[in-house]
């Protein structure tokens, strides 16, 4: 016989009619006007707008493990909006503006901290990469200031400036307003706030196969907890995107790669702020609770193992130390990974599809967190709507066959 504590609670609970009424999942009804298939904070966010924003109740959020439990709850929560282009500039300072009220807006703290990212350059093509970047964001109103190294120094004070390092620091961008937020928090903040407007969030139930009817539109999803009929599907599935979409015949240009971080021991407050160096492929901050979060590069080989290649860690951890010696003698508490999917203009893809009724938000790589709110927003428009969002329409699929790429400078490798 299997043991099992849920069954055992099941039992015991029968005689006293059940779970109470706030811990009980949803059941799958046989029909929603729409499906969001995942429950990061994308999926989360796009259900919820469609409540709110678009009066669309009778929609579910189906997720094959738990709410938050893919890259929304392991990331490392970098928010910014400093990027090149005029359409990431678009998205992710859209994204920005969401951030900064987004608690009230859920009356759930997502404990949102503007508390500065800075991005060090290390050499004289950083320094004219970034110098270009502050103009062009402030040429679009987005705040990016230019930092010497003395400055940068006096903003972070562990921050080694000393000349010969390894790799020196001859300045920095700075963007006051960007930080960062508590991750479960979002995840959790825009489920509560979708639940409350009617969304059934249905864990535990994978989708396993996209139908079409004779015309080829979408006409409902099998999962593992059977089928479930609707017109209208959005997939918002990180990591996963490619292995979905092939369930309706749609070929994605994504790849997807591990990506990893590290947290150390709790410290007393010592990092006053959110510090990125793409060209060491190495970022920190520190979290509320005093661990220092420290993030490191996607592994080189694509891999749906969440856990990645342990010389980048090691790599990553050698450079922070050199740029904060401070550091040096602190413990690593614990690392993880997850899965980025990864476009091949590194921008993402939020749109409809060859297939109608079928829409699709992915290829954020290493970079969709600070999306989360934006991304959510506008992806729910073009959901209900039935064509893109004006934010949403320069990242359409599409680009792949045009050649109309976005190409976005501020987001390598590991550019959060
Ligand atoms: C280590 C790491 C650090 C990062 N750091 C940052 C950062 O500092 N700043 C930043 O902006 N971004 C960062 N990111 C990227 C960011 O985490 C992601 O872009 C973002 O969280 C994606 O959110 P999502 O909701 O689309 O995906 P997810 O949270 O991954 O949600 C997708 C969900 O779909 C579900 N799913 C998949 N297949 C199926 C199926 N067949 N049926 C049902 N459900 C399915 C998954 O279980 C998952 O829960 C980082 C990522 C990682 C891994």
């Amino acid at each position: 016989m299997k043991f099992s504590f849920l069954a055992l609670a099941r039992q015991a609970l029968a005689g006293h009619g059940g779970w109470p009424a706030q811990w009980r999942m949803p059941e799958p009804k046989p029909a929603y006007d729409a499906i969001v298939l995942g429950a990061g904070g994308h999926g989360l966010a796009t259900a919820y707008y469609l409540a709110a924003e678009h009066g669309m109740r009778n929609v579910a959020v189906l997720e094959k493990g738990w709410l938050g439990g893919g890259n929304t709850g392991r990331n490392t929560t970098i928010i910014r909006s400093n990027y090149l282009w005029e359409e990431s500039e678009a998205i992710y300072e859209h994204s920005v503006k969401l951030w900064e009220t987004l608690s009230r807006e859920l009356n759930y703290n997502v404990m949102y901290s503007p508390r500065g990212v800075m991005m060090l350059a290390h050499t004289i093509h950083d320094v004219q990469v970034f110098r270009r970047h502050v103009h062009a964001n402030r040429l679009a109103g987005i705040d990016n200031e230019w930092l010497t190294p003395a400055q940068a120094k006096e903003f972070c004070p562990p921050l080694n400036i000393a000349p010969g390092m390894r790799y020196p620091i001859l300045g920095a961008a700075l963007q006051r307003r960007g930080g960062t937020a508590r991750h479960d928090a979002v995840a959790w903040g825009y489920a509560r706030a979708a639940d409350r407007l009617g969304v059934d969030i249905i864990q535990n139930c994978e989708v396993t196969g996209i139908r079409r009817d004779a015309a080829g539109a979408v006409s409902g999803v099998e999962t593992t907890r059977g089928f479930i009929a609707t017109r209208r599907l959005g997939v918002v599935a990180a990591g996963h995107t490619s292995v979905v979409m092939a369930m309706a015949g749609v070929r994605m240009p994504l790849e997807s790669y591990p990506l990893q971080a590290l947290v150390s021991e709790p410290i007393k407050p010592a990092m006053p702020c959110v510090v990125m160096s793409n060209t060491i492929h190495a970022y920190i901050s520190q979290s509320d609770k005093g661990e220092l979060v420290i993030g490191a590069g996607t592994d080189v080989y694509t891999s749906y193992s969440q856990a990645g290649a342990l010389h980048v860690t090691t790599h990553t951890l050698d450079a922070i130390c050199e740029l904060f010696p401070d550091f040096r003698r602190v413990r690593m508490l614990r690392n993880w990974g997850g899965i980025v999917d990864v476009t091949p203009d590194r921008s993402p893809i939020i749109g409809t599809t060859p297939v109608p009724g079928l829409f699709v938000n992915c290829g954020w790589g290493t970079g969709g967190f600070k999306a989360t709110p934006g991304s959510g927003h506008v992806f729910a428009a073009t959901i209900a709507r039935g064509e893109p969002h004006p934010i949403a329409a320069p990242f359409s699929l599409d680009r792949f066959r045009t050649g109309r790429l976005i190409d976005e400078a501020a987001a390598a490798a590991v550019a959060h």
